[in-house]
């Protein structure tokens, strides 16, 4: 990662902020990208020597997401590895018959659309060098079904699919894309999940029992996943969908 520039979006929390952490301590200079103060994050991870920054901005909106992106090329003026780790999910438990339009909309616009923006922004960056790595993160429930998670899977299972069909159209520009499953990892995501469960531990149970490993993942598992994706260990890999999900769908 030495003298490479690297953008994470969801960075002030979970799975994007230890990625973030990752980063920044392979050698990168990193932005954080959130819808909350992504600044305090950045300034911890930075310490004396400012290798990260944060902007605040909603991955689903275009004007913000373009603004941010452009910050970046003005004042790093490349742009090597984009994580998209922003993401939201299901507001509640429901079945799809439950669902209010409205929740739909948010889950796919933060989840997919969010994405596609990101990624959007930051390809004609990467194009300049003719070289960059994104790494979507995705879920292991865009690949496999599960009880009322119809809206979320859904979403999932378009950035899988976003991921593969960018991988073709970029190799040309030397622009490598590929795409985490994670299973479930202890993050305040998952918390706020179970806490919204009718019966919050016995969630958090069969979320454990969910897995071969019999426990949840830790979110530096995941980074470690992201950071081998978006470095050039991983300079064979596009189009790849990783599955990080302690076996979740193994059987
Ligand atoms: P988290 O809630 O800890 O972190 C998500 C971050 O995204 C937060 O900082 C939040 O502020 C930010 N965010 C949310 N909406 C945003 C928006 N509109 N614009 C900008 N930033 C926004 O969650 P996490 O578990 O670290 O999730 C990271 C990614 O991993 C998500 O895409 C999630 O769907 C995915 N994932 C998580 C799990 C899990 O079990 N934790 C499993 C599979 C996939």
């Amino acid at each position: 990662m030495r003298g490479r520039v690297a953008v994470v979006t969801g960075g002030a929390s979970g799975i994007g902020k230890v990625t973030a952490y990752r980063l920044a301590a392979e050698g990168g200079r990193v932005v954080l990208v959130d819808c909350v103060d992504a600044e305090a994050e950045a300034k911890a991870i930075a310490g004396e020597d400012g290798r990260a920054w944060g902007i605040v901005a909603d991955v689903a909106d275009e004007a913000a997401v373009g603004a941010a992106f452009e910050a970046v090329a003005s004042r790093e003026g490349r742009l090597d590895v984009l994580v998209n780790a922003a993401g939201i999910g299901s507001p509640r438990p429901i079945t799809i018959e439950e669902a209010t339009l409205a929740e739909w909309h948010r889950l796919c616009a933060v989840n997919l659309t969010g994405t596609f923006l990101c990624c959007r922004a930051a390809i004609p960056i990467m194009q300049r060098e003719s070289n960059g790595a994104i790494v979507n993160v995705a879920s292991e429930i865009g690949l496999v079904g599960a009880p009322r998670s119809a809206m979320y899977g859904a979403t999932k299972g378009g950035v899988v699919q976003l991921t593969r069909a960018l991988a073709v159209d970029h190799a040309p520009d030397n622009i490598r894309v590929n795409c985490v499953c994670p299973g479930p990892v202890d993050t305040p995501l998952l918390r706020q999940a179970c806490a919204r469960a009718a019966d919050p531990e016995a969630k958090r149970r069969r979320e454990i029992e969910s897995t071969l490993l019999n426990r949840l993942g830790r979110p530096e598992e995941i980074a470690s996943v992201i950071w081998f994706l978006a470095s050039t260990e991983a300079s064979f890999m596009t189009g790849s969908i990783v599955v990080a999900d302690g076996g979740v769908t193994a059987r």
